[in-house]
């Protein structure tokens, strides 16, 4: 995995949106988490998987690579399970490819080198194919957060320009496309865009922001990409934006009408999160020493616990208290029991007896791509 630029491609969206944001968020800690190193497991299993399809490595070399992947501690039984989906997406693309031309080209973990319009910027592209004119880039994610669409994805953008950077003086490349599998979410999205367009994008738009932004310079600009500013707690602009997204114009008469609601849900969400950026934010700076004035750290609420459970179970079965009075035997979630067992085998063998209940009643923007709620199918009150 690379390690981190200043305007790395998976943070594109964010400091071409709001291009200091790069330089400000040197002065933060970057907090990994566990989840990016699953992922780079994950992304290993897939990379084992191309090469062993595409006959790059020998079936006893790829059992001998899985084993160890299997002995990681953050392997899981259903990890093999969604990899697959990656590794078939990647190899139908393969089909396709070999169908239109013998000298398709593959690349697996493919390094991306998009320097030549933003400054010290590469990238990994998982995996890179070549075939009579288009090129087709394809990125696993692992998480299981939100689904990421390929639509005008800059960081995908970014790496097919690494590829044509890469490339061009071999292939004659005329489109790019650009798919993002998530396995976990059950999403594969698509973009295309020719290669005339994408420079075009390329020379005008991420050139100069670039610049700005590697020097720090530009306008701050607050919206969605704030999520993942590690300066998200103390930025000005952000702080700004959403105090003047807090006021609000209250019309006579003396209750809110419907149209006021409306408007008020649509701050409410931005205004949340930021306020509990800052809540976390206060906190951890608070407990480094740091004084808020007016405001102090104390002991939460805790609840009181055993320091011995089996101890505690010996006793009251001296006592003669039953074994179902003292212990709770509780099934194991579906999620967790696909990490144990693994996807498919929970499905093989407990299929038959998994519902997806209706899920309860939120309120979400109109375009939101789900249906209506359908009360008349529902137990909710
Ligand atoms: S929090 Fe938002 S506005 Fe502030 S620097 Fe980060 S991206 Fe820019």
């Amino acid at each position: 995995m690379a390690q981190h630029a200043i305007l790395s491609a998976s943070s594109a969206s964010r400091w071409m949106s709001c291009p200091p944001s790069a330089r400000l968020e040197q002065n933060y800690e970057n907090k990994t988490s566990g989840y990016a190193a699953e992922g780079t497991l994950a992304h290993e299993l897939g990379e084992l998987g191309l090469m062993h399809n595409l006959g790059e490595i020998s079936t006893r070399k790829y059992n001998s690579e899985v084993k160890k992947v299997e002995s990681n501690e953050l392997f899981t039984k259903d990890m093999p399970d969604y990899v697959e989906i990656y590794v078939d997406t990647c190899m139908e693309k393969v089909s396709e490819a070999k169908a239109k031309t013998p000298d398709a080209l593959f690349k697996i973990e493919q390094r991306l080198d998009f320097s030549r319009w933003v400054p010290e910027g590469f990238g990994t592209g998982d995996f890179v194919i070549i075939a009579d004119g288009t090129m087709e880039i394809c990125d696993l994610k692992y998480g299981k957060g939100v689904p990421v669409s390929a639509v005008g994805n800059k960081q995908m953008r970014l790496y097919a320009l690494g590829a044509i950077s890469e490339f061009e003086f071999l292939y004659d490349i005329e489109k790019v496309k650009m798919t993002i599998i998530q396995p976990r979410l059950d999403s594969i999205s698509t973009d295309e865009i020719s290669v005339e367009e994408l420079l075009k994008w390329a020379d005008e738009f991420v050139k100069p922001t670039a610049e700005l932004a590697f020097k720090g310079e530009g306008e701050f600009c607050a919206g969605d990409h704030c999520g993942f500013c590690r300066a998200k707690a103390v930025c000005k602009a952000r702080a700004d934006k959403n105090m003047e997204l807090a006021k609000y114009d209250f019309q006579e008469p003396d209750i809110l009408s419907s149209i006021d609601i409306a408007d008020i849900l649509g701050r409410a969400d931005e205004l949340i999160k930021w306020a509990k950026d800052v809540q976390d934010w206060a906190l951890a700076q608070a407990l480094n020493g740091e004084e808020f004035p007016g405001w102090k750290v104390v002991e939460g609420r805790s609840n009181r616990k055993w320091t011995d459970e089996n101890k505690v179970g010996e006793i009251l079965l001296g006592q003669g208290f039953l074994e179902n009075i003292i212990y709770t035997k509780k099934l194991t979630g579906i999620s967790n029991m696909e990490t144990a067992l693994g996807k498919k085998e929970v499905n093989r063998l407990l299929g038959d007896y998994i519902v997806k209940p209706q899920g309860k009643p939120v309120l979400v923007v109109e375009s939101d791509k789900r249906e209506v709620f359908n009360s008349a199918k529902t137990d909710f009150e």
